[in-house]
């Protein structure tokens, strides 16, 4: 069965596609948006299952895009037939046949930071459509636990809290794939074993080495590279900023050993004191490290990772995507978070549309205005601020 799918030229950048009404039969339309040429971009809009329509404006003239919509049921995957145009009124969409394997999105690279009782993963996708990234763990064949993430998290740690019972000295296989609508792409994997603060490398010598990677802790036990310091260094490189106390690596953490003030690097090498930070420290790494607001910006974000830091509110700490309860929006570019709201309904904080849970437990939108705006995303690229990546536009080259 393929699905019936139509659409036309209205005017210059904007294309209204409409798919056939199947009313009650899909939960889900995913309608996927391609831009063709030397470096192509790839977009999707997970819909709700009443959508059948939905237009795009404000898109380029003089590229040429592709779209197509797909269902899924029971398990199977339903594709429309793609539809080509270069958006200028008076011309026409192409049929073309084609399918949507061939342009999944791969992981181009998987890396782990064993640390103690913890692994953080770090990977790269490459171009094409991608809905979730999914990271499995197991204990030789035993599955210990699944983490389906949004396509805009590159880093995730599992530790006791995400995997209960994850030791020290047990080695681990980590596979992660990208997945899109019901398809999946290759997976890659590694073999990762947590160990306490300075025990890393040793812990982790028979695996293979190049997908791995270790915490650098910039004093004197991590430099101790012919292992013939003394017990106690006669040079103390840092000295505590309140009482010029002795400063040691504990647990990842650089603390005053005197008065326990905690320290952390910037980039320059200087060491801040902790409680005088502006945004306090990111959640992602260990060491923590700074946290930072863009110029123009009302979002943080990790100066190392670069991971995005929400501001939840009514709470004074910050979220990771990866820990938001309903994940992100369909609506807007970059992806904004949605919320629970008092009347119970799933909304984007940003521009407050509904989304319905979908297909596969995510949450699909429910357009009030189906118009995607491209607009946004034209300027974002044409002021060099984005990269059209994978899963739509990401803001800034880090
Ligand atoms: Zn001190
Ligand atoms: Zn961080
Ligand atoms: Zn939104």
């Amino acid at each position: 069965m393929a699905l019936d799918f139509a659409g036309q030229v209205i005017d210059d950048g904007h294309v209204a596609l409409e798919w056939a009404p199947h009313a009650g039969k899909f939960k889900t339309y995913w309608l996927l948006a391609m831009r063709t040429g030397a470096k192509p971009g790839f977009t999707t809009l997970e819909l709700d299952g009443n959508t059948y329509g939905y237009r795009f404006a404000n898109l380029g003239r003089h590229q040429r895009y592709r779209f197509a919509v797909l269902a899924a049921r029971d398990g199977a995957q339903v594709c429309s037939p793609w539809l080509s145009a270069t958006p200028r009124a008076g011309s026409t969409l192409a049929r073309e046949d084609a399918g949507v394997t061939e342009h999944l999105a791969k992981l181009k690279s998987l890396v782990a930071m064993p640390q103690d009782k913890r692994i953080t993963l770090y990977w790269m996708l490459g171009p094409g459509f991608v809905d979730r990234v999914s990271v499995e763990i197991r204990r030789g064949i035993a599955v210990l636990g699944t983490y389906e993430l949004e396509p805009e998290v590159k880093g995730f740690t599992i530790d006791p809290e995400r995997c209960r019972g994850l030791l020290n000295g047990t080695a681990y296989t980590v596979t992660a794939r990208a997945k899109f609508a019901l398809a999946e792409s290759e997976s890659r994997s590694l073999t990762v074993t947590p160990a306490p603060q300075g025990q890393e490398r040793d812990a982790n010598r028979n695996n293979p080495q190049l997908p791995l990677v270790y915490p650098c802790l910039s004093l004197a036990p991590e430099l101790d590279v012919f292992g013939d310091a003394k017990e106690e260094p006669s040079t103390v490189q840092i000295v505590c900023g309140r009482c010029r106390g002795r400063t040691e690596w504990r647990d990842y953490n650089l603390r005053c050993r005197a008065c326990n003030a905690e320290f952390i690097a910037n980039q320059r090498g200087d060491y801040l004191d902790v409680t005088k930070l502006r945004f306090g420290t990111c959640r992602c790494c260990l060491p923590r490290k700074l946290l930072v607001q863009d110029v123009g910006s009302t979002s943080l974000r990790c100066v190392h990772s670069g991971k995005e830091h929400i501001r939840a509110a009514g709470l004074s700490t910050f979220m990771l995507i990866e820990d938001l309860p309903h994940g992100l929006c369909q609506c807007c570019r970059p992806r904004r978070p949605l919320e629970r709201k008092a009347d119970d309904t799933i909304r984007c904080s940003k521009s407050n549309e509904l989304h319905n849970q979908g297909e596969r437990g995510g949450f699909g939108l429910v357009p009030s205005a189906p118009v995607f705006d491209a607009a946004a995303i034209d300027e974002l690229l044409d002021a060099g601020l984005a990269d059209i990546c994978a899963n739509g536009v990401s803001r800034g080259r880090r």
